[in-house]
């Protein structure tokens, strides 16, 4: 657990798993085009029009678009990666091979899993049903979180915000069922009738345990009202936003203090810690969990696990699990199937043993050649920062100092880590069942993360894996990191030319790069503390420009009566922007001395526009729309092309736009903040 998420560029849609081969696509290709749809009118459209009109969403998919198409081509790679390692005989003992071999093998046994129902997890249950006071509750807690359940509140270890260089431990908000506590709280009839449908969900998957319809009615009732309390306590997502809003260091007698219901001595040692300091992300919400625990009855504490725990388990067992689960998440997705097994195989095997499965992939699938390239990339789009942060009129030789400090200090990633997770730590004894080889992957991480408490930070240590179709900015390590996954064709290809791939993957560093400057990122100097480092006077400035863009997305409607939350998505649609403007400016320096001549009927600026706007290519189920308008803090993708490109003067000269076009907004109400 991390109480601050990564910020990311968020290329696969609400990630679930994905289908077979497809051959690359290019960023600017001409028969994904709307061109009857005038440029400064809707340039979405104009790029991507003909393909959003005969695209059709796989039955199994929440929607689909360029990154989505991306993951199926390195899952292919994946999947005969996994089905070697499970072939192989001999793998030395305890190997990573031996491990992916056994723990893809074990979840490739369906029939197995039909046979053991929910026997694997027994022992759990049984363990459950003999809470009787706060200290075994607690005590259980601890244990299933280190089965990797989502319970009551979160813990984990992270960074210290303002002294970096010591890693220490982290207690979170946690335990709902439903993606955000809006959807416990909200009353108009949509909320309403959602709430009825997860309430029905949880009486069925409580009865596929045993016990009469009556009973599991009652308990699913008493586990929404207990998740409804945590849900009231529950800090709302925008708020989390402000990293001061979610520092609260504090120790365990002071903690003991405000939320009494707890034996946080207990609990720490428990989950193996004895933490100095414990940053806490809500004060008060630990209050609220520890009333909870004196003042709710056992029994319902015990339906409350119960149900949390299967659901954690629910993808492990046998079909009649795995399907009720499924039921939920159709209804928050608007996904019709599931992805047939081996591909949930894949999704699981990557979730567990992720650098073991990187290693193998990046083997076979990254040159050092493309490192160099995108190094060299990099840097040019530092470089162009460089510039304009040195010739920000705006901006005070006090804040740009800093920003320039922070800048030259920016931790560059690329491809893979310099050294990968040891897994030796780890056993998949050969036979285990899969819902015991997922626990005990689950266990080996929560113990990994528990250890880190009060040791030097390890900034060599990566927020994803190579194989990851994305790219991430972490503020408290003041770096940038992109996996080998995400530089691939269209994003980035060796043989396309400079327009094409300034315009998809420079855009995407330069999003990265940009994060450390967004409403969040700003607050972090160049050590990855936080620490105001800005003057008042630019401070405000900058409030005045991120509050054009908050209003401008704020407008925007993305299904329904659902509007983009500005606030919400601020950070990300500010690194949009930055990110587009200098990727522009570093894909200008590119250019000079090398020839003008268009393409396909397009110059080299209208190519690098067509290709950004190609790689926010997607096409959504209305109900993930919805899902990520309430959770996501990224706009969709049609937006991300239309909010950026309206802003920018750059965009405009290429393609003619004039004062009045759709795709201009006018200089009184337009951002600049690069
Ligand atoms: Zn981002």
């Amino acid at each position: 657990m991390k109480l601050r998420a990564l910020a990311l560029v968020a290329i696969v849609a609400a990630s679930s798993t994905a289908l077979g081969a497809q051959a690359a696509s290019k960023a600017v290709d001409r028969t994904n085009m709307d061109t009857t749809c005038a440029p400064c009118t809707d340039f979405y459209r104009f790029v991507n029009g003909r393909w959003q009109d005969t695209a059709t969403i796989p039955a199994s998919y929440p929607g689909i678009g360029v990154g989505r198409e991306v993951y199926d081509r390195s899952l292919d790679v994946l999947h005969a990666i996994l089905e070697d390692a499970a072939k192989t005989r001999g793998a030395a003992p305890n190997s990573n091979t031996q491990k992916l071999g056994a723990f893809y093998g074990a979840c490739s046994d369906s029939s197995r899993a039909e046979k053991l129902g929910a026997t694997p997890m027994a022992a759990d249950l049984a363990r459950i049903a003999a809470i009787r006071t706060p200290a075994m509750l607690q005590a259980e807690l601890a244990r299933q979180q280190a089965n990797g359940a989502d319970l009551a509140f979160s813990v984990g270890t992270e960074p210290d915000f303002k002294n970096t260089k010591l890693t220490v431990a982290a207690l979170g908000q946690g335990g709902l069922g439903l993606p955000d506590r809006e959807y416990y709280l909200g009353d108009d009839s949509a909320s309403v009738k959602l709430r009825e449908s997860y309430r029905a969900h949880i009486a069925r998957t409580l009865r596929l345990l045993g016990g009469t319809p009556a009973g599991a009615a009652d308990e699913a009732k008493r586990v929404l009202a207990l998740e409804t309390s945590l849900a009231k306590a529950a800090m709302p997502l925008e708020e989390q936003r402000d990293p001061k809003n979610i520092y609260h260091p504090l120790t365990v007698d002071s903690i003991a203090r405000i939320a009494p219901g707890v034996n946080w001595k207990a609990y720490f040692a428990s989950v193996g810690m004895t933490p100095k300091s414990v940053i806490v992300q809500s004060p008060s919400y630990l209050t609220a969990v520890g009333k909870l625990v004196s003042s709710v009855p056992m029994a319902t504490w015990r339906d409350y696990l119960r149900w949390r725990v299967t659901d954690n388990a629910s993808p492990y067992l046998s079909s009649r699990f795995v399907n009720e689960r499924f039921t939920m998440r159709a209804l928050l997705t608007g996904a019709k199937s599931l992805p047939p097994r081996w591909k949930r195989c894949m999704t699981t095997t990557d979730a567990s043993l992720g650098e073991a499965l990187g290693a193998a992939y990046v083997a076979k699938e990254f040159s050092p050649e493309a490192k160099a390239r995108a190094l060299a990339m990099v840097g040019n789009l530092e470089a162009a920062l460089r510039d304009r942060i040195s010739t920000l009129d705006w901006m005070s030789e006090a804040t740009r100092k800093e920003a320039l400090a922070k800048l030259a200090a920016f931790r560059v990633k690329i491809g893979y880590p310099d050294r990968f997770r040891d897994y030796s730590g780890l056993r998949i004894p050969p036979g285990a069942s899969y819902y015991a080889s997922v626990m005990l992957a689950n266990q080996f991480e929560f113990r990994r993360q528990m250890a880190k408490s009060d040791k030097p930070t390890d900034r060599n240590e990566w927020g994803m894996t190579p194989q990851t179709v994305d790219a991430y900015n972490d503020a408290l390590n003041n770096e940038i990191v992109f996996p080998a996954g995400i530089m691939q064709p269209p994003f980035f290809d060796a043989t396309a030319d400079d327009a094409s791939n300034y315009g998809a993957m420079g855009a995407i560093i330069g999003h990265e790069i940009t994060h450390g400057y967004d409403d969040e990122g700003r607050q972090f100097d160049a050590s990855g503390a936080l620490r105001d480092w800005w003057t008042k006077d630019d401070a405000d400035k900058y409030d005045v420009a991120a509050g054009r863009i908050r209003d401008q997305y704020s407008s925007y409607i993305v299904a329904d009566t659902f509007h983009v939350n500005g606030k919400l998505t601020l950070g990300e649609n500010i690194a949009d922007f930055g990110g587009l403007k200098i990727a522009y400016a570093a894909f200008e320096k590119a250019m000079s001395g090398r020839s003008r001549a268009p393409i396909d009927g397009f110059t080299p600026e209208q190519r690098f526009f067509i290709a950004y706007a190609s790689a926010w290519r997607t096409k959504i189920r209305p109900e993930t729309m919805i899902l990520q308008s309430r959770t996501d803090p990224h706009s969709p993708g049609e937006w991300r092309v239309i909010g950026a490109l309206s802003n920018l003067p750059e965009f405009a000269q290429a393609f003619g736009c004039k004062a009045g076009d759709p795709m201009v907004r006018g200089e009184a109400i337009r951002a600049t903040i690069w």
